[in-house]
């Protein structure tokens, strides 16, 4: 046993409370199947920023932060293996899924494992519930057994790897849930966050002939432009219709093959179904706040033949996917740019702030 007796970790205690520094007691022998980490980087989530903001609820008290990477401290007996298979020892740099699933139950059966009915969820599980350190604002976590954990290869900077397990996976499995891309496709992307940043390398990597990328803050769209995209509209300055038009003239008049909604605002869902073509295909993942109501023509839906998705979360294969997407492009894409400020844990208050200020795609704590 190579680690302290306990650490420290960032403890939530309800909307509107700043997090707390608590010292949390390690597990003295790890229970069959979990692994115990040295966290090296979390990044923070918008979906924690709503949590803490409280629109939306969580349990509490609660270690939150679920985008993570470290360093394995210490093996359960039974755990040898990473997804791949490959063998996993103490001193290997890991992420790993967001949630861990049962296999059997109905869902796990039915390939929404993130959908479990006895999911464990890391940033999501109330402290007082074995093994407690479960979130990523800490010193260490405790891994759930049945946990897909990924080995990270050296060319992945924490600051690329961390964010991997809940903006890039959720994203692939987007991509996924529309079918994919076909060669000279025209893609619309609503916003311009974390998940539209990693939707603009997948689909030029896929061969779209043009992706198109609304927000409303310029910076991202910037940003955007760094990663390839090949039109951007900052709609605090300009009408839709300049983007529905730009859509038209790249496509003969047709629309965008595909759409995607990742920007969290239910209004954009009218425009982006007018943007698509007959046939088109849009997939949704940013609506994960209760209350995100949008009109549609029913009509148009039917008309126009559309395919419209809804994506939470992801299976751990999408993250597989996600991690060999990254260590395959790393060197042509500016992801460690994505990560705007660091901070450690005992800045955590500063970190959260400065999440909240929407200057960076992400803010990082470093234990
Ligand atoms: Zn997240
Ligand atoms: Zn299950």
């Amino acid at each position: 046993m190579d680690w302290p007796p306990t650490c420290r970790a960032a403890v939530f205690h309800g909307p509107g409370q700043p997090l707390t520094q608590e010292e949390i007691p390690l597990p003295r022998t790890l229970e069959p199947g979990t692994a115990l980490v040295r966290i090296t980087m979390s990044t923070i989530c918008g979906s924690d920023l709503h949590t803490i903001d409280g629109r939306r609820t969580e349990p509490s008290p609660l270690i939150l932060g679920h985008e993570i990477a470290g360093i394995v401290a210490g093996l359960g007996e039974g755990l040898d293996c990473d997804y791949d298979d490959q063998p996993l020892a103490v001193g290997d740099r890991v992420t790993w899924s967001i949630a861990a699933s049962c296999g059997d139950c109905f869902y796990c059966e039915h390939d929404l494992p993130q959908k479990c009915l006895v999911l464990k969820k890391y940033g999501h599980t109330a402290l007082q519930e074995a093994p407690q350190l479960t979130g990523g604002y800490a010193e260490y976590a405790v891994l759930f057994p049945g946990t897909a954990i990924f080995r990270l290869p050296d060319t992945l900077a924490d600051a690329v790897a961390a964010p991997a397990n809940c903006a890039l996976a959720t994203v692939a499995h987007l991509y996924e849930s529309v079918g994919g891309v076909q060669s000279g496709e025209c893609v619309l992307v609503q916003g311009a966050g974390m998940l539209g940043q990693y939707l603009v390398p997948l689909l030029l990597e896929a061969g779209a002939g043009s992706v198109v990328v609304a927000d409303l803050n310029e910076a991202r769209l910037q940003m955007a432009q760094r990663f390839g995209a090949d039109h951007t509209f900052n709609l605090s300055g300009q009408p839709v219709a300049r983007v529905l038009r730009c859509v038209r003239e790249l496509t003969n008049g047709r629309g965008a093959d595909v759409a995607f909604e990742v920007c969290g605002h239910p209004g954009v869902m009218a425009w982006g179904v007018e943007a698509l073509r007959i046939g088109g295909r849009y997939g949704v993942a940013g609506l994960v706040t209760p209350g995100a109501k949008f009109e549609l023509d029913g009509n148009t839906l039917t008309r126009k033949c559309l395919t419209l998705t809804g994506v939470h979360n992801y299976a751990p294969r999408h993250l597989h996917d996600g991690l060999a997407f990254l260590e395959a492009t790393h060197a042509r894409y500016p992801y460690e740019a994505l990560v705007g400020a660091e901070f450690s844990l005992d800045e955590i208050g500063a970190a959260i702030d400065e999440a909240r200020s929407g200057r960076h795609l992400r803010v990082a704590v470093r234990p």
